[in-house]
């Protein structure tokens, strides 16, 4: 859908024009996963998909809320404050307006449509894509003047504490301050973070959509950040530390007999390590050197699968294939895992062949097909003119 295509819904659907339209990206993470609860380094970029959001005052005192992606509408009055309505679409923005209302900020009743093109509840983010675009519209619109980090954190809280998902803060912090042709090298513990340029060449960034349902994700989420704590636990005996990834894969090796039990011993491996990597990501991008850099995308999934056992035979089936194609720099699982999407480098010229060619892979193996997109690295949430 093109935005003359949401201007023109917007008009018929709220019989106004839309006054104002902004755009936020979704994202993917190029290496460090599993990493943001464990305050190291992740890498994520924002993505040339995402969510629009049109918007326009009205006389009501009402905040309509509309998706061209979910039918149920929803309509609420100006209040002091907001209660979640169960688990549908508007708990997103009706999260941020709490937010606004709790602060005691002074908001009127809007007409909002969005739309997104990211694909919804997959791993790349749509979630923290519509809440920074409805916090970074608001902000604008009410011109309230919370600056971006505090945007960041209030869809984080929206995330955690409104609709209930413990999550970190590398989603909403990505979308926010995406940059294009950069990668965020972001210290989650610290929030500091650096642009790295991301200077892919004659590649595009291709995302691979399992299309896999991603059931087991929570739980597993939940069970793997139980096991970091036990890992960290065990280390704090000997060491002065607050997160599994204040250590190197050096001095865990001479700590690492404090683990005793085996699977908490390769989850805390698979964190130390993979920290590791994004630093040496990092140098190798500055470096402009993409073939180290997959490299190390393709050890990052090796770890997940084997060390953190968060892939799947999904994910493994597009990265087994991405190894045998010589126009592929490195691919990996991104996201949560067990489903959800997979990425890969791959050279712009030869991107059909791929698609063609991994599509025929996976199916072959799975049994249904993936959806596969060429995506380019851009900018964060902005308003469009
Ligand atoms: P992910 O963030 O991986 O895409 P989540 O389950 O965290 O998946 O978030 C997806 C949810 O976010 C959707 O089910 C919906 O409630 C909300 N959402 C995302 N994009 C939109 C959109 N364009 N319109 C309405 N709701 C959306
Ligand atoms: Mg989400």
């Amino acid at each position: 859908m093109t935005t003359t295509q949401l201007k023109q819904q917007f008009e018929t659907l709220f019989d106004q024009e839309a006054l104002e339209t902004y755009f936020c990206p979704g994202r993917v993470n190029l290496i460090g996963e599993h990493i943001d609860y464990n305050g190291g380094l992740v890498m994520p970029c924002a993505i040339n998909f995402g969510t629009w959001m049109l918007l326009s005052p009205n006389e009501d005192n009402v905040f309509r809320f509309r998706s061209v992606n979910f039918e149920e509408t929803y309509d609420i009055g100006v209040q002091t404050a907001y209660e979640k309505t169960g688990r549908e679409w508007f708990n997103y923005p009706l999260g941020v307006l709490h937010h606004f209302v709790a602060d005691g900020k002074q908001v009127q009743g809007l007409d909002v449509l969005y739309y997104g093109n990211v694909p919804i509840g997959s791993g790349l983010s749509s979630s923290a894509s519509i809440e920074i675009a409805t916090a970074f519209a608001f902000n604008q619109y009410f011109k309230t003047d919370y600056t971006k980090l505090e945007l960041v954190l209030m869809a984080k809280s929206v995330e955690n504490n409104f609709i209930g998902l413990s999550s970190g803060i590398m989603d909403q912090f990505a979308v926010a301050f995406g940059e294009e042709h950069k990668a965020l090298k972001l210290n989650c513990d610290t929030l500091d973070y650096e642009a790295v340029t991301a200077n892919l060449q004659n590649n595009v960034l291709a995302i691979i959509n399992t299309n896999k349902p991603r059931k087991l994700a929570e739980s597993k989420y939940n069970e793997r950040v139980e096991e970091c704590h036990q890992a960290l636990a065990a280390l704090q005996q000997e060491l002065d530390i607050n997160n599994l990834c204040d250590i190197d894969g050096i001095t865990f090796k001479q700590h690492q007999h404090l683990i005793t039990d085996p699977t908490v011993l390769k989850r805390a491996r698979h964190v130390i390590e993979e920290n590791d990597r994004v630093k040496l990501a990092a140098v190798a991008l500055a470096e402009d050197d993409l073939v180290r850099f997959g490299r190390l995308m393709y050890a990052s999934h090796l770890s997940l699968q084997n060390d953190y056992e968060v892939s799947g035979a999904e994910l493994d089936a597009v990265v087994e294939y991405s190894l045998t194609d010589s126009n592929v720099v490195g691919a990996r699982m991104t996201g949560a895992g067990f489903g959800g999407c997979a990425i890969a480098i791959v050279n712009a010229d030869a991107f059909e062949d791929y698609r063609k060619n991994v599509i025929e892979y996976y199916t072959q193996k799975i049994g249904y097909a993936p959806s596969v997109y060429a995506t380019n690295i851009s900018d964060g949430v902005h308003e469009l003119v």
